[in-house]
Parts: structure tokens; C-alpha cells; sequence
């Protein structure tokens, strides 16, 4: 199998994979703020992480991922404070959501999903351990992490500490502070707000802490992965590391792998900045899941993701033409005096998995693994018009697909919820809603779309009959 090569933002530059256990994959994915429906920016990193989850399945490494929920900041207490509920009754609907988008899109379920305010033990060790260590002080009921006690913070980000001033203050909750560069790591209860017990009053954990905590937890002191969007690397991550090392004494994570955005006209998507489209938002004006899967996965992880509806439009294109190529498979003929697979077709068998396997190997080169598809439905599409498939090869083809399917989870269409679309479309509502558009397809002159339309209903049984009155369908 391929070696798989990633690059890492600590150091800059393609890596190649080697895990501490071998055979074994740790890793960490920042997982969602729960006060809110996660949007597609947020699913495009959770996608990202689940190629390269399944990358690392495929070539062979055990998996152990964990993502976290963030149920308590700012933003949570805020939203249970106006709602009149408590965190947990507040957080728990946006929890249940974010894990049925996950299952819609297809994306792998971490072995672990903590919830921060499940492990705010773990959290007040850490601090507490840096506190003995010298690295973190108490002021006001907070504890703050004491960056001029770290000379190596900033390696991450390439954050030049020197630039920002010493001993100025900024946020009026962060008063404690003894240097503007400090960060928090326990907050000091406000009135009315939940809080915990600690060693220094009650109160509640800083983001960054949480993290830290819980991946050391499930993973070790030392793991070899970490990831999320481009926005964590700084100031999220770099204090991660910096923390984590300073309790620990040892390195805390091998490669760190950061996904870039999903952006909508130039701009970030963002809960903050209301440009977003939740799952449900797309999936209610008639796009399938399986698109939007296709979508998110097929622009380089390092590469901005222009979301556009054209660019849904295209993945719907790209997964059709594999659609059509299983269809003439089905129907095609075999030819039943070959005795082995035809010499070329066997070369075209062979080279998908191989071709597949180096590109994703190859810092999740997604474009490369897509193309090595279509060149395969290409060549597959050929060997039927010209009679070269032989006994055996159907089954061949299918195993093929499914082989490289356990990276993209995206090419078949039986995996897909096929009676009720995404749209919560009956499959009559669905049927009746494919004749328009085939309708349509015919009237502008569009016979390869209406054909199209046309051999995917025969493809799920249904036969069209057109009449004066109009396409009727029937169950074959
Ligand atoms: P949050 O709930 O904001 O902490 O985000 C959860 C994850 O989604 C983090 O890994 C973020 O980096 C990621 N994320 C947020 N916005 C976007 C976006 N527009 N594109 C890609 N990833 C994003
Ligand atoms: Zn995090």
C-alpha cells in the first residue's frame, strides 16, 4: 500500500505519516459550537476530516478519532439564558442535529464525541497541573496561562509574540490579566451563569483548555494527528500546544492538518456573519445529500471552496455519469465464450485501486483519486459498446467501485436514501418531479439530459410512456 504523505502546519511542509503506535491512527478533530445548526462551511471541515479518516482506513491503520462538542461558552450560556432553559436542555437539540448531519452526509462517526461539561474534571487537572508548574496563575477566581513562560509559543502559526505589547489590556472580563498575551483557562463565575467547583472558586473552563484536556484524555499525553479549519490554527491550536507541552513536559501532537474554508462570494461562511446554508437549507430546495457530499469532497483540502449552486449542479453531473455507467453494466451483455477477462480490461481493473490508492495517499490529492475514477467509468463505458465484457467482469466492475467507495462514500447510489429524497419527497413526488424535468429537457432540445432522466427511472424499474395526455409511468 501507499505511503500516505500529509502536510503539516507545524513545520510547513509535506510529511510523511508515521504514527507512534504502529498500525494505529490518533486523532483529534475540533469539533461544533452547539448553539446553533452547524452550516456547510463547518460540515466541509467534518468532511475533510472523514476523507482523511477513511484515507487512513484504507490504507490500512486502525482509527482512533475523537471530536468534541462545545457546550458551554459564551454563545451556549447566552442562548440557554434567553431561551429560559438550562445549558444541557438548550445544547441537546443542536447535538442531535449535528449528528444527523453527519449521518446524511455519510460522515464516519468518531469513536468518541465528549461533551466538555462531561469532562471538567480532566480540565481542572490540567490547569491545576500547570498552576504547580509555574505556568499559569490565579487572579479575581481566573486562572490565566503565562505566555512569557513559554519560549517556544508560536511555532504553529508563525504568531510573532514580540509584535503585540506587553501589560496592555483589552476584554473587561479578562481584567485578572498580568500580560495582554495571556489567555484564560479558567474563567471566574459571573452572576447567574453556571459554573463548577475548582480549586479556585467556581466557574468554568476557557475553550482552549477543553480541547487540550479532552484529547489527552481519550488519546495520550502524545498523539499523531490534529485537525480542524484553517481559523483554529491560531489562537486555538498554538495555545493547545502550548499548554498541553508546559503540563506535560513532552511533544503533544506529530501532525497537525488544517482544512481550508468553504466561502460564499469571497467571504467566509460563518454563523457570525450570516452567509449561511445549513444541510437543511440545501437539501429543501431539492439538492441530494449525495451532491453536496460530492461537492465538499472534491476541492483539495489546502484549497478555498467557492460554494455556488452551479458547483452542486456540476457534482450532480459527475455522479450521473457514474449512475450511467452502472445502468449500461447492468444491461449490458456478456460474452460467454471468453474464458478470462480481456487483457485490456483487465489493465483498466487493475489500475483504478492503484492510481486511487497513490493519490489519496498523496496529501488527500482528491482531484488525482477523482480522475483515476473517471478515467475507469470511461474505459468500463467503452468495453461495454464494444462487447468486451466477460463472465464475471459485472461483479469485477462493482467490486472495483466499492473498493475505492470506502474513501469517497459517494458512488453508490443504493447507499443514498432512494424512497424518500432529500427533499422529503415520496418517491411518487420524486418520479412525477423527474418527468418534469425530463419534460422540460425535451422541450429545450435537450434529448441527452431527457435520455438521461429517462434510463435512471428505468435503472430504479419505473418505465415512461409518453401519450397525447402527456408521460405516464409504470412499475416494471
Ligand atoms: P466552530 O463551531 O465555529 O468552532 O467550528 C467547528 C469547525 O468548523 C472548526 O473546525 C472550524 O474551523 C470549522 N469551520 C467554521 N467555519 C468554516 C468554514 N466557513 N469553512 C470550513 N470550515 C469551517
Ligand atoms: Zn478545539
Amino acid at each position: 500500500m501507499a505511503d500516505l504523505v500529509l502536510f503539516n502546519t507545524l513545520g510547513r511542509k509535506l510529511t510523511p505519516f508515521a504514527p507512534i503506535e504502529p498500525g494505529v491512527a490518533k486523532m483529534y478533530t475540533c469539533g461544533p459550537t452547539v448553539y446553533n445548526d452547524i452550516h456547510i462551511g463547518n460540515l466541509r471541515t467534518f468532511a475533510f476530516e472523514d476523507l482523511l479518516r477513511r484515507t487512513l482506513r484504507y490504507l490500512g491503520y486502525r482509527v482512533v478519532q475523537v471530536m468534541n462538542v462545545t457546550d458551554v461558552d459564551d454563545k451556549t450560556i447566552q442562548g440557554a439564558h434567553k431561551a429560559g432553559v438550562s445549558l444541557e436542555e438548550y445544547t441537546q437539540p443542536f447535538i442531535a442535529s449535528f449528528l444527523r448531519d453527519l449521518d446524511t452526509l455519510r460522515i464516519e462517526r468518531a469513536e468518541h464525541f465528549p461533551r466538555a461539561t462531561h469532562c471538567i474534571p480532566d480540565m481542572v487537572a490540567l490547569i491545576a497541573r500547570l498552576v504547580e508548574r509555574g505556568y499559569a496563575y490565579q487572579s479575581d477566581g481566573s486562572v490565566f496561562f503565562s505566555i512569557a513562560r513559554d519560549a517556544d509559543y508560536g511555532r504553529l502559526s508563525g504568531f510573532d509574540l514580540a509584535q503585540v505589547r506587553r501589560g496592555e489590556r483589552v476584554a473587561s472580563d479578562e481584567y485578572g490579566k498580568e500580560d495582554v498575551r495571556d489567555f484564560v483557562l479558567w474563567k471566574g463565575v459571573k452572576p447567574g451563569e453556571p459554573a463548577w467547583e475548582s480549586p479556585w472558586g467556581p466557574g468554568r473552563p476557557g475553550w482552549h483548555v477543553e480541547c487540550s484536556a479532552m484529547s489527552m484524555k481519550y488519546l495520550g499525553e502524545s498523539f499523531d494527528l490534529h485537525c480542524g479549519g484553517v481559523d483554529n490554527i491560531f489562537p486555538h491550536h498554538e495555545n493547545e500546544i502550548a499548554q498541553s507541552e508546559a503540563a506535560t513536559g513532552h511533544p503533544f501532537v506529530r501532525t497537525w492538518v488544517h482544512g481550508e474554508h468553504l466561502i460564499v462570494d469571497g467571504q467566509k461562511m460563518a454563523k457570525s456573519l450570516g452567509n449561511q446554508y445549513t444541510l437543511k437549507d440545501l437539501v429543501d430546495r431539492g439538492t441530494t445529500p449525495r451532491a453536496i457530499r460530492y461537492l465538499l469532497l472534491s476541492v483539495h483540502y489546502r484549497q478555498k471552496l467557492n460554494f455556488t449552486f452551479e458547483s452542486l449542479d456540476a457534482a450532480a453531473g459527475a455522479l450521473r455519469r457514474v449512475d450511467e455507467m452502472r445502468f449500461r453494466v447492468a444491461h449490458a451483455p456478456e460474452d460467454a465464450t471468453r474464458t478470462e477477462t480481456e487483457a485490456g480490461f483487465a489493465e483498466t481493473l487493475a489500475k483504478l485501486p492503484r492510481d486511487f490508492a497513490a493519490a489519496v495517499a498523496d496529501d488527500l490529492n482528491v482531484a488525482a483519486a477523482l480522475a483515476a475514477v473517471f478515467v475507469f467509468v470511461k474505459e468500463v463505458n467503452v468495453a461495454v459498446e464494444e462487447g468486451r465484457l466477460g463472465p464475471g467482469d459485472k461483479d469485477r466492475i462493482a467490486a472495483a467501485l466499492a473498493d475505492v467507495d470506502r474513501v469517497l462514500g459517494v458512488l453508490d447510489p443504493a447507499a443514498w436514501p432512494a424512497t424518500a429524497t432529500a427533499a422529503g419527497d415520496t418517491e411518487e413526488e420524486e418520479i412525477e418531479r423527474l418527468i418534469q424535468e425530463r419534460k422540460e429537457a425535451r422541450q429545450r432540445r435537450d434529448f441527452a439530459a431527457s435520455d438521461r432522466i429517462r434510463d435512471e427511472l428505468a435503472g430504479r424499474g419505473i418505465v415512461l410512456e409518453d401519450t397525447p395526455q402527456g408521460t405516464r409511468w409504470k412499475r416494471r
